[in-house]
């Protein structure tokens, strides 16, 4: 029996091993159906020694419903010769209630003589850990995806020796890229680069390569529809010892948060309404040109449009906006490349206009170009026909000592040089030095005028008004003009130092002190001088001067002028600034017995509007049309009409700067009442036309 024995002890060797490996063994007699489950096996599932039958199917009754067939099967083909072993994984019942996953792995140990399986021996691993941790990881695998997917990121890498790189269907997608092909040489992505960010996303792959850091960037990629795109890729090298490394990389497309942040770039750079660039991003600009500005000059434009406050006040806002913008569409279409070209607020606008050699020449060409773009839009609408214009002032800087503040601020001062000089055309600051003094600044301008009148280097000057259509040897009235003499004794004209005087807010204070000396002097031989008119020029803040009616009421009666020879001159541009101080002012005028005239009538644009607004005296026909009269079929056209209005509105026509005989007759012949220019009389000091007016009015009493 020494066999025997030698079997029952390697059996009960095996038995132990297992046992303590806490493995469950089952052996199945297929003879007998018996089936006998090692003590370990019961205590995995919880069951003390003895407390389970020794049941041929008790293991079954334990597995999971969902798992007994799978199970049964694979012993079913394993003794049915099917397979080499039994190898499957099940859920048993603890006996707490709880499953348990085990491995089940086992097969036949013994048949008869024929080959038929007598006896089937197995062992059950408990398997629940490694399967919580798969289950886990299949988890964690699953969000992952899910993120991966949601977020749109693409996932690739690429081998760094053979070039080659396999991208995930994301990525293909990205580029657009069909079928299912995850293998892609080097040379296919680089015919995706945008022809701008090639280089650079090679360099940048290339340094990810060589320095282990994770390294980013943006780049355009073109896909073969034409359709550019923007991507982000992250990129970080993976060491291995049997290769040069790989890559490993996200891309994703950025292409909206690109085009969004670009807006938003955009958006602060630039004004809403005409898409030009904005005030501050044009002081970047500027700044950035007279920095450079002693290789590269420019000119600086500083475009006001006239006109605009009448035409959004009578129009709308509507109308006022898209005139705006077709202003800015006129004024790109009108400027290289190279410029750049803003709005500074409301109706105005600022150019960079980079020039060559002939500084002046080029951005006066420019400005005129400008100038007659919005001359000839026709901002109307319905039937209404309206136009604008504007006034530029240009300021040349060729050396970076010019601060951007004064190269606009020199443009700016142009610009009211322009205005001053009848709006509609533009002016150089350069030449307004020479018109003015050694170049100065409007504020500094405003400060002369101050001093001047407190030093009395603000000079009246007078301009004689003649009858036309008589044979008068004396004049109908005389226009007084100011005159600022500067420290070095130079005359500036009022075109050069009112727009200063007006902006500073000295042109009130400047009005009164003119109405004051102009007066005192009108008075002072007022018996000689009778029946004389006596002109006076008012500036926009005067009209609004609440005390300026108690102030002239005062020096007319201190000076014994008589009311209805004075006759206050009040620009149409002065009363679109204010309208209702307009109207205020004139009737005002009216019952303090004085007369009011209409200046530079024809310049606005609505002209013949205020004739039925205002009821005023005279209207004096803005010199620019009379000027060329004899020339400009156009302009006769013009002052043909006017004067046929105010005739049958009874108001007295002034033609000013009539500079010829020939211009004269034209005048005399459409019955022109009165007329002032060059021709008839240059302006002087007052006091000398006032003396020859005395002795002139002297002797034709005499010879009467
Ligand atoms: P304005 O009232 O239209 O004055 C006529 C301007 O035309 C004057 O220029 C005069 O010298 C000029 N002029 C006269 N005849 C001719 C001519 O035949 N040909 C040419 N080319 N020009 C001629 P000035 O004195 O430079 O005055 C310019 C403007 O300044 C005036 O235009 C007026 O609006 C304003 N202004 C002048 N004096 C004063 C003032 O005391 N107060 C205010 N507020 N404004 C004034
Ligand atoms: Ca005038
Ligand atoms: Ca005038």
């Amino acid at each position: 029996m020494p066999d025997q024995n030698q079997a029952r002890q390697s059996d009960e060797l095996w038995r132990v091993a297992l046992e303590r490996a806490g493995l469950g063994v089952w052996d199945w007699d297929l003879r007998t159906g018996n089936c006998f489950y090692s003590p370990s096996w019961a205590r995995m599932l919880g069951y003390k020694e003895g407390e389970l039958p020794a049941d041929s199917d008790l293991w079954v009754k334990l597995t999971h419903p969902e798992d007994r067939e799978r199970a049964i099967e694979s012993g079913d083909r394993h003794i049915a010769g099917l397979t080499e072993r039994i190898e499957t994984e099940l859920r048993l019942r603890h006996k707490d209630g709880h499953w348990v996953w085990v491995l089940d792995r086992g097969g036949v140990i013994e048949r008869d003589q024929d080959g038929k399986p007598l006896r089937v021996i197995g062992v059950q691993t408990d398997i629940s850990r490694q399967k919580a941790a798969e289950q886990q990881i299949e988890e964690v695998n699953a969000r992952f995806r899910l993120a991966l997917a949601a977020s749109g990121i693409g996932l690739w890498h690429h081998d760094v020796g053979s070039k080659i790189s396999v991208w995930d269907a994301k990525t293909r997608e990205l580029y657009g890229v069909g079928g299912n092909e995850e293998s892609v040489p080097e040379s296919l992505w680089a015919s995706f680069l945008h022809p701008e960010d090639g280089d650079r996303a090679i360099q940048a792959h290339e340094a990810a390569a060589s320095s282990g850091e994770v390294t980013s960037i943006r780049y355009r990629i073109v896909r073969r529809d034409g359709e550019v795109r923007h991507v982000e890729t992250f990129a970080k090298l993976v060491a291995d010892p049997q290769s040069q490394g790989r890559l490993v990389g996200t891309t994703r497309d950025v292409t909206d948060e690109q085009r969004r942040q670009e807006e938003l770039l955009h958006a602060a750079r630039h004004d809403a309404l005409t898409g030009l660039l904005n005030r501050s991003a044009f002081d970047e600009v500027l700044k950035h040109g007279t920095e450079n500005a002693d290789c590269r000059p420019f000119a600086v434009l500083y475009v006001d449009l006239d006109y605009f406050k009448a035409l959004n006040d009578s129009a709308g806002h509507a109308v006022g906006d898209a005139a705006l913008k077709t202003v800015a569409t006129g004024i790109r279409s009108c400027l290289p490349p190279s410029s750049f070209a803003a709005r500074l607020g409301g109706d105005e606008f600022a150019i960079l206009l980079p020039v060559g050699e002939a500084l002046e020449d080029e951005a006066s060409v420019v400005a005129e170009a400008i100038l007659s773009s919005i001359r000839e839009t026709d901002f109307g609408f319905g039937t209404r026909s309206q136009k604008l214009a504007a006034s530029i002032g240009i300021a040349l800087v060729n050396t970076a000592a010019t601060s951007a503040a004064d190269a606009l601020g020199r443009a700016d001062d142009a610009c009211y040089a322009a205005k001053a000089a009848g709006r509609n055309r533009c002016s150089t600051f350069s030449s307004i030095v020479t018109v003015s003094t050694s170049g100065l600044t409007a504020a500094r301008l405003a400060g002369e005028v101050t001093e001047a009148m407190e030093n009395g280097c603000l000079l009246l000057f007078g301009q004689e008004i003649w009858p036309l259509c008589d044979q008068s040897k004396t004049p109908w009235g005389v226009e007084v003009l100011a005159r600022l003499q500067s420290r070095d004794g130079q005359i500036i004209p009022p075109t050069a130092f009112i727009p200063a005087a007006e902006r500073f807010g000295v042109a009130a204070r400047l009005d009164r002190y003119i109405i004051r000396s102009a007066l005192s002097a009108f008075g002072g031989s007022a018996a000689e001088r009778r029946g004389t008119m006596l002109g006076l020029n008012l500036s926009a803040q005067s009209l609004s001067d609440p005390g300026l009616w108690d102030y002239v009421d005062n020096w007319i009666e201190a000076s014994g002028v008589t009311p209805s020879c004075v006759v206050f001159e009040i620009t149409e541009s002065a009363a679109i600034t204010n309208f209702d101080a307009a109207e205020r002012f004139v009737r005002r005028a009216r019952e303090g017995g004085c007369r009011v005239s209409l200046d530079d009538f024809g310049a606005g644009l609505s002209s013949f509007d205020y004739l039925r607004r205002f009821p005023i005296d005279s209207i004096k026909i803005n010199g620019s049309f009379i000027q060329n009269m004899a020339a400009s079929r156009f302009d006769r056209e013009i002052v043909s009409a006017i004067t046929g209005v105010a005739k049958s509105l009874g108001y007295a026509t002034v033609a000013e700067k009539i500079e010829s005989a020939e211009v004269l007759t034209i005048l005399e012949d459409m019955g022109v009442t009165l007329g002032q220019g060059f021709f008839l009389h240059k302006p002087e000091p007052l006091e000398a036309v006032l003396c020859r007016i005395d002795k002139q009015k002297l002797a034709s009493s005499a010879a009467a």
